[in-house]
């Protein structure tokens, strides 16, 4: 395989251009999903990747397709991407970066006039973000099957604005059935969002899944009873209770180490009276963890020690199942590409679990999947101050174009 390099000077006045469109005062980016800046966006996008020679397509949920020729039209496609929108005190990377790396992957091949066997498509998901219109991923989760059409287009904002209403206002709403594009693998690289690859100096991260959740919400019942007459030995306090469980989750968290996370994140108490026992607790509990296995162990340990601490607390508890998203492992032929892709450049790297939900999580479903990191500073994003470096973005970009030639040809 040749050896070609991306423009990293290119990338970085892209992504810089593209920040403008939704800036805010304090160097962030809010450009809402579905929004005039999100068309404004998509617009500089679509612009970019015809004169880069693609052609675009666009999907009925607004996903947009840009696909660069390959030599055998038959063969299915190499897609990479990510998405445009951003949270509302968002940044200039997250998403965007995978988006306008494939953008510079692209161009790339253009410099070098560089004929792949099978196409490259360069994807914008619609509303990832899912601040404007919940749930997130909608777009990738549609393209997935795991949303239908008509739940996605029925989706309003806070002011009652439906998905589908907006979608057309902003002339995205395209033509393409959602779903079932040949693709025989999909790259997604992002930013990581949280500090790991930065404290340990490395330049890519290459990505072997997502975690698994398990969500929960619990509902602790004691006893209102005066804070003053009532005696110790004689209380039902919900409070004391709980407050035992949400010990109990963080030991579950530090106890399936490495790689476990266990969150109590959301409290509520009632009468929530200072001189009143407390007679209802609800919270919710957020498990996190790459191995089902794992994960189901850690949900075998919730309910045996809410049902134990009950009982030793003189409290009633319930604890509802809330949700459940399996663990996803990525593919591994398009993972070691991507180790490969770090090696060759001579950039440092890890195996790392993404934390966060992606596209990349819904695609998994569809075609073979893999991802990219690259450090972000401090590991803060969803946040104005979310900040990367030009070279480390090139690094990321130069891993992705490998692991695109990778797969783009015959062998
Ligand atoms: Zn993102």
């Amino acid at each position: 395989m040749e050896n070609l390099r991306i423009n990293g000077d290119r990338l970085w006045e892209s992504l810089m251009e593209m920040a403008k469109i939704g800036a805010t005062p304090k160097g962030g980016v809010c450009r809402l999903a579905l929004t005039d800046l999100d068309k404004q966006g998509r617009d500089l996008f679509v612009r970019w990747c015809e004169e880069a020679g693609c052609e675009v397509t666009v999907d009925q949920v607004g996903n947009i397709f840009a696909r660069r020729p390959g030599r055998d039209p038959a063969l299915p496609a190499i897609m990479t991407g990510s998405h445009l929108d951003t949270q509302p005190t968002g940044g200039k990377f997250d998403g965007i970066f995978g988006v306008l790396a494939g953008l510079e992957v692209v161009r790339t091949l253009n410099d070098y006039g560089h004929q792949t066997d099978a196409p490259v498509e360069i994807v914008v998901w619609t509303n990832e973000e899912g601040s404007r219109f919940s749930p997130a991923m909608m777009g990738s989760g549609a393209y997935a099957g795991v949303f239908t059409l008509d739940e996605v287009r029925a989706k309003a904002d806070v002011e009652g604005k439906r998905f589908g209403d907006e979608l057309r206002r902003i002339g995205y709403e395209g033509p393409a059935p959602v779903g079932g594009r040949a693709a025989s693998a999909y790259f997604e690289a992002h930013i990581e969002q949280g500090p790991i690859l930065e404290a340990e100096k490395k330049t890519i991260g290459v990505v072997t899944g997502a975690q698994g959740q398990r969500w929960y919400e619990i509902t602790v019942t004691g006893q209102e009873a005066h804070a003053g007459p009532t005696p110790m030995a004689r209380r039902k306090d919900a409070l004391v209770g709980a407050a035992r469980m949400i010990d109990a989750v963080n030991k579950i968290g530090h106890k399936h180490q490495p790689n476990a996370c266990a969150t109590v994140g959301h409290v509520q108490v009632s009468p929530n009276s200072r001189n009143t026992i407390p007679g209802k607790v609800f919270f919710t509990v957020d498990f996190r963890h790459p191995d089902d296995a794992k994960l189901t162990a850690m949900h075998e340990d919730l309910h045996a020690a809410c049902r134990e601490i009950a009982r030793a607390s003189g409290v009633e508890v319930e604890v509802k199942d809330f949700w459940y998203f399996p663990p996803t492992p990525f593919d591994p032929k398009l993972v070691a590409a991507v180790r490969e892709g770090a090696e060759r450049h001579g950039y440092s790297h890890r195996d790392i679990i993404s934390g966060a939900g992606h596209d990349a999580v819904y695609m998994a479903k569809v075609a073979p999947t893999a991802m990219i990191f690259v450090p972000c500073e401090d590991g803060i994003s969803h946040n104005e101050i979310e900040n990367a470096k030009a070279e480390d973005l090139a690094a990321g970009c130069n891993v992705l174009l490998h692991a695109i030639l990778a797969h783009a040809h015959r062998s």
